[in-house]
């Protein structure tokens, strides 16, 4: 049975008070309110990495990294490596987000470095593709997603890969308010789930955990989380705010 998850993205929101503040009451929630075989992953920035990853003690809560550096370490200013984050106690780091990939100009290339320094290092890799607005007009959404998942994930032995969790977040529906309908999700899910049986064979792509991304909120997670390959979600602004992000976990 694959994993069921959501994993909040707090990108770069929440001072160190608030993002402490904020874990210790989704901590608490999960304490009272078990997850069973759910797992919730807590994406906060750097310096909240070490204290949160601590304070979390709830049966299937962990916290994460929204990215990593490709090098192992050395003269590399104001970087932070997969060691280091490894050793702050986080089991988890983002790899390949929209906002990684556009503002800051990384390739696929770069992301399979990164994949593979981060599995090097034991962390649970949250490998991000998607096409934006003017891709899935023109009608090459599935070619774009194909390709990132071929240069940035597929270079990984099955081992490997199997340490992967999939997010599928199409680049329109983040922040935008605007969410791929269910069927979309569904659709492009079972695209990725045939691409990763095609690569990897049928028992890991039947195992592989695909989550959505874009614009998900408690209102509208129990309609994607209702189709048969959408396995969670990951999940940006409506994870800094306690009681939706908990009624999300609760419509999984
Ligand atoms: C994200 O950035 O990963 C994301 C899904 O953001 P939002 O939920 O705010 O659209």
């Amino acid at each position: 049975m694959r994993k069921k998850i959501v994993a909040g993205n707090w990108k770069m929101n929440l001072e160190l008070n608030e993002g402490i503040a904020l874990a210790t009451e989704i901590n608490q929630h999960f304490s009272t309110t078990p997850l069973n075989a759910k797992e919730v992953i807590l994406c906060t920035p750097f310096i909240h990495l070490s204290m949160v990853s601590k304070l979390l003690d709830a049966p299937g809560l962990s916290a994460g990294a929204q990215n990593c550096n490709d090098h192992r370490s050395g003269a590399y200013t104001g970087e932070v490596s997969a060691a280091m984050i490894k050793s702050t106690g986080a089991a988890n780091v983002i790899i390949g987000h929209s906002e990684r990939r556009s503002y800051y100009g990384e390739s696929d290339e770069l992301l399979a470095a990164k994949t593979t320094e981060a599995l090097h290092n034991g962390l649970r890799v949250i490998f991000c593709c998607g096409e934006v607005l003017a891709e899935r007009e023109s009608g090459i959404h599935f070619e774009v997603v194909g390709r990132q998942l071929e240069k940035g994930l597929f270079m990984l032995a099955e081992g490997e890969f199997k340490k992967c969790i999939i997010a599928y977040e199409p680049v329109w529906a983040i922040g935008t308010g605007v969410t791929a309908s269910p069927a979309q999700a569904q659709e492009m899910h079972r695209f990725i789930r045939d691409l990763v049986e095609k690569r990897y064979g049928k028992a890991a792509a039947e195992e592989t955990t695909i989550l959505y991304g874009g614009s998900c909120k408690a209102s509208n997670a129990a309609e994607l989380f209702a189709n048969p390959d959408v396995d969670g979600g990951l999940i940006g602004g409506a994870s800094l705010v306690k009681e939706e992000f908990c009624n999300i976990v609760k419509a999984l």
